[in-house]
């Protein structure tokens, strides 16, 4: 303990605090002042602390920890979402009625906008041609999948963005058709882009009112940063907004999003957005690459073809050696590079060009990473050390679900089914792991998720047979993947991620002791509150604070 010379303006006592240092030591209460941690301790070390002024918390036997992080997730367009016509916490039995009570809701909204409906809620994966004409007949209407690679449109929708029978696939997407080729309505991927294109854009209110909406969900998970994963200039625009008003308590990394389109002649742009995202919490450091699609429409890139589809074994977005000349680029500008990639030859084209940067430029402190790995090739495992590689993990997806069981399993090889989603292997080959919810795509929520990565059963079906047990990560494992380790991929953790002395007071306090088997489910824990720079940004009712 260092002997700071002026009382504590906070000082946390009376439960257990998990301090996530180098030693993974306990503590027994936290001293915050100036926004920083002056002292974790021993409970009657930090109370030395409080002079007459200070605000002293006694709390109740449950636990603090850092602030969580999400290394991945798109709050921005998870907030716009919730806002519309949300799908994600629907039974798919109920899309129909909710589809239609948010039109009948919002005469006025000339678009009927929303999505996270589910893939495996439709056979095949694919809403039927017909269905959404018949719930919004009166205007367009666009619903993304809940993963964000597909999209719904309706006929006012697709006539509007000038698709029709004649309209061929484009490069990196595909549409559905019927048995006559005309389009139903459903888009994969780069397709997106044609509807997406006559989409009106939100307002900066809008914007505003969306990210607040997320970032107060964000925080009453006890999460305190994220990175988000895919920032156009709109969104990096309204981040920037929300910065110089003061209004962003989260500390944000924006990924920028490279246009496949483009080459290198965008490089200059992106270093100007980075300059100009430094603003408050925020910055614009990152820069995201989506290398293949999702394996349930067979967009993953595989190293084998998919079972009964003629061959095909997915789309890799950028050629390997596109790929490879973008990073080396991006890694000359002391960008972190942040790759999309689900199939396992995206994830080996991923490893080649960050080896190809470190062939170029040699290793430096950068905080490249892979999200999603959903098949990681066992012989690419020991790469992501050697690379320096962060391996950016979704513990919610490693399940067997509908996804799994019905959309993935079919069309793989019972080798390949083994290879999904390998937290534990990947980090006893000694991969830097980081956790990140991909939300809206699945729940923010990082308690379950952590449930999920030590369980392998999701918490609505505890019951339910572990996928891939060999694969569970232990408690310690799975709270430095989304604290000191999401730090880490977020370029955070000089500051965050951990409490000691020195750092910034980000921290979460549970309702009960994760470490405590008697405490229940660790997914059904809740935070009593979260702190950014020692300020309560969330509180649960009758939080004493
Ligand atoms: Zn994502």
């Amino acid at each position: 303990m260092s002997a700071p010379t002026r009382p504590a303006e906070l000082v946390l006592v009376g439960a257990p605090v998990y301090t996530v240092d180098a030693a993974r030591r306990w503590a027994g209460g936290v001293a915050v002042g100036g926004g920083r941690i002056v002292a974790v301790g021993a409970e009657r070390e930090v109370l030395a602390l409080a002079g007459p002024e200070t605000r002293l918390l006694r709390l109740d036997g449950s636990m603090v920890v850092p602030g969580f992080q999400d290394a991945h997730a798109h709050p921005l367009t998870s907030g716009l979402e919730l806002r519309r016509c949300a799908l994600t916490e629907v039974e798919p039995a109920a899309y129909g009625d909710a589809v239609r009570a948010w039109a009948a809701g919002h005469p006025d909204a000339p678009w009927v906008l929303g999505g996270g409906w589910r893939m495996d809620a439709f056979p095949g994966g694919v809403p039927p041609a017909g269905l959404l004409d018949r719930l919004v007949p009166d205007r367009p209407a666009w619903l993304e999948s809940r993963d964000g690679h597909s999209g719904w449109a309706n006929a006012p929708a697709l006539r509007l963005a000038g698709v029709g029978q004649g309209t061929a696939d484009p490069p990196r997407g595909r549409l559905e058709r019927d048995q006559l080729g005309a389009p139903t309505g459903v888009l994969h991927e780069d397709a997106m882009r044609l509807v997406e294109g006559v989409v009106p854009l939100p307002g900066p209110d809008e914007l505003a009112a969306a990210l607040a909406t997320a970032q107060a969900h964000l925080h009453a998970l006890g999460i305190t940063a994220w990175q988000d994963a895919w920032v156009l200039p709109w969104q990096l625009d309204a981040y920037r907004a929300a910065a110089a008003a003061g209004t962003l308590t989260a500390r944000v990394v924006a990924a920028l999003k490279w246009d496949p389109e483009r080459g290198d002649e965008q490089l200059a742009e992106l270093v100007e957005r980075r300059a100009r995202g430094a603003v408050g919490r925020l910055r614009a450091s990152a820069v995201k690459i989506v290398q293949d699609g999702v394996a349930e429409n067979f967009t993953a890139a595989m190293l084998e073809p998919y079972r009964g589809r003629d061959g095909g074994a997915g789309t890799s977005m950028l050629p390997p050696a596109e790929l490879a000349r973008a990073v080396v680029a991006l890694d000359r500008e002391g960008f972190d590079v942040h790759v999309h990639a689900i199939g396992d030859r995206a994830v080996r084209e991923a490893l080649d060009a960050f080896e190809a940067a470190v062939a170029a430029g040699g290793r430096r402190d950068a905080r490249h990473q892979i999200a999603h790995l959903q098949f990681v090739h066992p012989d690419d495992r020991q790469r992501f050390r050697r690379l320096g590689v962060i391996a950016n993990a979704q513990p919610f997806w490693a399940v067997l679900d509908g996804y799994m069981r019905d959309l993935t399993l079919p069309f793989v090889s019972a080798e390949r089914a083994a290879w999904q989603y390998p937290w534990a292997s990947l980090r006893a080959a000694g991969a830097p792991l980081a956790f990140g919810s991909d939300w809206s795509v699945s729940t923010p929520d990082p308690l379950a998720q952590i449930e999920v990565a030590v369980k392998r059963v999701p918490p609505h079906d505890r019951g339910g047979e572990p996928f891939l047990p060999a694969e569970r990560l232990d408690l310690p494992a799975a709270l430095d993947a989304f604290t000191i380790g999401a730090a880490y991929a977020n370029r955070l953790d000089a500051d965050t991620g951990s409490l000691e002395p020195g750092k910034r007071a980000d921290l979460a306090v549970l309702d009960r002791d994760l470490f405590d088997p008697a405490a229940g489910p660790i997914g059904d824990a809740r935070v009593l509150a979260t702190l950014v720079d020692g300020e309560v940004v969330h509180a649960a009712p009758g939080w004493p604070g």
